[in-house]
């Protein structure tokens, strides 16, 4: 498939991979494994993410970028390597990349990851902020002057944006998604049930049973931990209720970073996102009833948007080959030579 160009959008939960005339060709985490003492690398994706919490000391699992920045570069650096040669491998001509990072990335960061895919035999290398991707792979068209408001609900971040015009007009991100849900799930269970469960176990109760309201009527499933007392396997029975109860207090936290986007909007785009709406993608906007929570608070239609999970790349894939978007957005294509000299 000669000159076919990549969209990567490399979250802090999963790397999702676009390719023009083809679509969405991989979906996996954001994950590693390697060996303790040489470094060697043994897994990537999803067969890295099997052994978490499972590894035995000789080897190490790495989520390089679980907090919305990169802990660990050289894991995601390995990461997005193996990806793009994998699919870089078969192509005859270089192809052009496109790639989204979380907001946590630094400058240095992103320098380096863009040489990375030209090392990876990209012909040229471009970087586009996530909420402009998202809005686009929602099916929203920014291009018009009319505020839209997209919301971001990743593993590490969420991400709050009014776009306009074919840019952002303010934005906002904070350390605050699915992974400190699953957080507070995990110190209920140790709190309150005595119970230490993993992150995994945590995340599946999110999903199963997670709400963003009292769920009516309640559901209950069967956890697995280990008893905090004893140390022994134990298995505990836990409602919709007391998830709910667990992760309440940062659904309002997520609610009031929109809320303070809201009321610094300048006015006209903040009646047009009353007539727009709030739409919602990432996969934190698969919690239940989130969409109504978000609406009783802040007073406008909320929508989850088509597949949140793929909305970045899908946006990705959408936009690559429009130059002219890209340019008047402040997007450009670099060549080897000119990130060498990138500060932006
Ligand atoms: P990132 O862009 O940071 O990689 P994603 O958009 O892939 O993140 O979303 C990952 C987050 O979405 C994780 O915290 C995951 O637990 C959460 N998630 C995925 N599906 C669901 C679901 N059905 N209900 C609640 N949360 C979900
Ligand atoms: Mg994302």
């Amino acid at each position: 498939m000669p000159g076919a160009n990549i969209g990567v959008d490399l979250g802090t939960t999963s790397v999702v991979i676009y390719v023009q005339g083809k679509g969405i060709v991989l979906n996996e985490p954001t994950a590693a494994a390697y060996l303790e003492k040489s470094g060697k690398v043994l897994a990537v994706g999803r067969k890295a993410f099997t052994m978490v919490g499972r590894a035995p000391s000789s080897i190490k699992v790495v989520l390089p970028m679980k907090d919305g920045t990169v802990a660990d570069f050289t894991v995601t650096l390995n990461i997005v390597r193996t990806y793009l040669q994998r699919i870089c491998g078969n192509m005859v001509f270089k192809p052009n990349v496109v790639i989204c990072l979380p907001s946590g990335v630094t400058n240095l960061e992103k320098r380096t990851i863009l040489d990375l895919a030209i090392s990876s035999r990209a012909g040229k290398a471009c970087l586009i902020d996530e909420p402009l991707a998202s809005a686009l792979g929602a099916g929203i068209d920014i291009s018009r002057p009319n505020g839209t408001m997209v919301v971001d609900i990743g593993g590490g971040t969420t991400d709050v944006a009014v776009l306009t015009m074919g840019s952002i007009s303010i934005s906002r991100s904070v350390k605050l998604a699915g992974n400190a849900l699953d957080e507070a799930i995990i110190r209920y269970f140790s709190r309150e049930r005595a119970l230490i469960v993993g992150e995994k176990t945590a995340e599946k109760v999110k999903r199963k049973i997670g709400c963003s309201f009292m769920r009516e009527p309640e559901i209950a499933i069967s956890v697995k931990g280990k008893n905090y007392i004893t140390g022994m396997p134990t298995r505990v029975e836990v409602n919709s209720t007391e998830i709910y109860l667990a992760i309440r207090e940062r659904l309002e936290n997520i609610c009031d970073t929109i809320i303070s986007v809201l009321e610094s909007t300048p006015p006209e785009l903040s009646a047009d996102i009353a007539d727009n709406g709030i739409v919602l993608t990432g996969g934190g906007a698969l919690l239940s009833g989130l969409d109504r929570l978000i609406e009783s608070k802040t007073g406008i239609k909320t929508y989850v948007a088509d597949e949140p999970l793929l909305c970045v790349a899908k946006g990705i894939g959408k936009v690559m080959n429009n130059r002219k978007f890209l340019e008047r957005s402040g997007y450009m294509f670099k060549t080897a030579e000119e990130i060498k000299g990138y500060s932006d």
